[in-house]
């Protein structure tokens, strides 16, 4: 077992939990990583239960109620069970459970290599910083772009990622106009991701070359493989 180092974490200290121990879970299950950097990967995906945000193309509305409380041995001993080498926490938008960030550090605490999908919506400072972070900037169609905390963008570093989903031309351009005004690609890899069923990825991929931007074309490989059926 790897060493905690509690004492490398992004931005502010984490402030207390009224409940350290137990986190809402909706599943926990074993698949091929469908997106970012370790796609293709054998995975271990922890969906946390519930989410703020109610974007317009949403794959995981089942994930904003129910779920089941477990602690958090409960949930090590269920990610143990499948020996994985990547583990991804994931939603909903799992950082509105403050215990999340524990669980985190404690994953990486296994020497699992350990990524957070979040939104982009909440703070992510206090995050252990062997933690790959892929966050969303909201794009409009989403209908979540006001939601965006764009100070998050100063707690990035270059081993973790930035993901867009675009719907259409004028979702692509806002995200181009973000990138440039942020100066993205000098911080982490980009990731354009074309939202499924609402625009052409070949589109995407002929944009993406007509400006020569420096960002990643991500086909979600679930998506192709199970058509998003739950469990996968
Ligand atoms: S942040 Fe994610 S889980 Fe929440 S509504 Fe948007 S797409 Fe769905």
């Amino acid at each position: 077992m790897a060493t905690s180092s509690k004492s490398e974490i992004r931005g502010t200290t984490l402030g207390a939990s009224a409940n350290p121990d137990r986190l809402r879970i909706t599943e926990i299950f074993h698949s091929l990583q469908g997106e970012a950097r370790t796609v293709g990967f054998p995975t271990v995906f922890i969906r946390l239960t519930g989410c703020p945000l109610r974007c317009g193309y949403c794959d995981t509305e089942y994930a904003f109620y129910g779920g089941q409380w477990l602690s958090m041995d409960d949930i090590l001993q269920r990610v143990a069970k499948f020996a994985p080498r990547y583990v991804t926490v994931t939603g909903g938008e799992p950082l509105a459970q403050r215990p999340c960030r524990e669980l985190l550090a404690r994953l990486c605490d296994q020497a699992y290599q350990v990524s957070l999908e979040t939104s982009g919506a909440l703070d992510i400072s206090g995050i252990d910083a062997r933690v790959s972070i892929v966050m969303d900037i909201k794009t409009p169609s989403s209908g979540e772009e006001k939601k965006n905390l764009y100070d998050n963008i100063a707690k990035l570093n270059s081993k973790d990622q930035i993901k867009f989903v675009i719907c259409d031309r004028a979702d692509y351009e806002w995200s181009r106009a973000k990138l440039k005004e942020y100066k993205l690609d000098d911080i982490c890899e980009l990731l354009f991701s074309p939202c499924h069923g609402q625009l052409n990825p070949t589109d995407l991929a002929d944009w993406i070359l007509q400006d020569r931007l420096p960002v990643r074309l991500q086909i979600q490989l679930h998506k192709l493989l199970w058509n998003d059926a739950r469990g996968h």
